[in-house]
């Protein structure tokens, strides 16, 4: 077969973007397909008001493949991980415990990264990668793969011939239906709703979730701008009740959200529009296929908890990444798409299982419950060498 590129990527978020520069700068040829055009301004209608927190291994894969010296300036780095308990009766911390990157490493933990930003520095990156084509407008319809290679039927009618076809198309992945492979799926009546915030005190690089009931509110640093403190937010609750503080007028708004907050970095004042995400665990039967990987939330979906969404799936970037670099003759052959799914599976389900025992936790609402979360907390912090393994397990340094 003659192939028109060596890989396909169906999906340009921000996954599909960085597999794109990833895969590029090992010099495959490369095709990337989205159907929507990126949105690379924060204020433009639809623009992805989410940050990212990238963690220490995810930023050496983006330092590898060019990507970083683009993004660093812009980064908000990430020094002590604080986690609060205020499911007392009245919304006030009672247990505050500070998880300090430099117990484990000389590094930050991670840096934080607003999601709109890194759509439009990964696409300046891939405009400097001659064998990189991104197409925007243009989507993948349907998958015919055969041994030697597969087939891929684009939405304007066209089809290319590829020797892997990466899905990087989301959580209902077309490529990955294409395929016949499921996946199970657990839902929690639970919405998040993302946003930024100004706020008088100095966030000093910490990042804080604050546990009560409904799911974490947790407040990740971003850069100081025009002299103000400012902080992105992922607030959890039940969806209803996510709909309702969505809906409400911006001073009562801000009353609800700085009694969740405890006022912990000072009175919030909301900074942007609020965007709503619905909150579900999901993993595929299997990572890969035919002449196909599936990767980023075609593969797994995971609540918004220790900034683990976006980092396994850079996990399973830079193993489909050693793969072909290892063996690039062999680039989507059957051998190398069942290590993949040997490398990267088992991983990916006991990280979702991880997170949605944390997430379960971080809803409860009844008060003993939430006593006995406490005490689970403290007891975990108090043993060091624990607290070590826990936060190089969250780093994705230990599996
Ligand atoms: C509130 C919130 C906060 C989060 N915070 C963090 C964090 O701090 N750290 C972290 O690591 N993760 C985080 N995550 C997770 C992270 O945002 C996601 O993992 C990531 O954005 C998903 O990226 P993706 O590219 O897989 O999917 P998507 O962003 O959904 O991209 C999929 C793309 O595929 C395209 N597509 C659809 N159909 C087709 C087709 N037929 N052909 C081609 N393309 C197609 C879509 O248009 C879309 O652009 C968070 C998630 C939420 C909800």
């Amino acid at each position: 077969m003659e192939f028109d590129f060596d890989i396909v990527i169906s999906g340009g978020g921000v996954a599909g973007l960085t597999a794109a520069a990833v895969m590029g700068a090992e010099g495959f040829r490369v095709l990337c397909l989205d159907p929507a055009p990126p949105v690379t301004e924060a204020s433009a209608e639809g623009a992805d008001l989410r940050t990212t927190a990238f963690l220490q291994p995810a930023q050496a894969l983006l330092a590898e493949a060019g990507i970083w010296d683009h993004l660093a300036s812009h980064a908000a780095p990430l020094r002590i991980m604080r986690i609060v308990d205020a499911g007392g009766p009245e919304p006030e911390p009672r247990v505050i415990r500070d998880f300090d990157s430099t117990d484990i490493s000389d590094l930050p933990f991670g840096w934080n990264l607003p999601n709109w930003l890194l759509r439009r520095e990964i696409l300046a990156r891939l405009g400097a990668l001659p064998n990189v084509t991104f197409r925007a407008g243009t989507g993948t319809s349907s998958l015919f793969t055969r041994e030697a290679g597969a087939i891929v039927g684009l939405s304007d009618g066209t089809r290319v011939k590829t020797r892997l076809v990466l899905a990087a198309d989301g959580r209902n992945s077309p490529m990955r239906q294409a395929a016949g492979i499921g996946v199970s799926t657990r839902r929690y009546g639970q919405k998040a709703l993302a946003f930024s915030v100004s706020h008088p005190l100095p966030h000093e690089n910490v990042s804080t979730e604050i546990h009560r009931s409904g799911g974490p509110f947790t407040l990740v640093p971003l850069p100081d701008h025009e002299g103000r403190h400012r902080s992105a937010v992922v607030w959890m609750e039940d969806g209803p009740r996510v709909q309702q503080l969505a809906a409400l007028e911006v001073e009562a708004f801000e009353a609800e959200m700085n009694r969740r907050s405890c006022e912990i970095l000072g009175p919030l004042s909301l900074l942007s529009r609020r965007s709503v995400w619905p909150i579900i665990t999901q993993v595929a039967e299997h990572m890969s296929g035919e002449r196909l990987a599936l990767m980023a939330e075609a593969a797994h979906v995971v609540p918004p908890i220790g900034a683990q969404g976006l980092n396994m799936s850079l996990g399973d970037l830079r193993c489909l990444r050693d793969l072909a670099r290892a063996a690039p003759d062999r680039l989507g052959d059957a051998r190398m798409m069942a290590e993949y799914d040997r490398a990267r599976h088992r991983e990916v389900q006991i990280r979702a299982a991880g997170i949605d025992a944390l997430n379960r936790a971080s809803q409860i609402s009844a008060q003993p419950l939430r006593d006995l979360r406490a005490v689970g907390l403290d007891a975990l912090y108090a043993a060091a060498p624990v607290r070590k393994v826990l936060m190089q397990m969250g780093l994705g340094a230990k599996g």
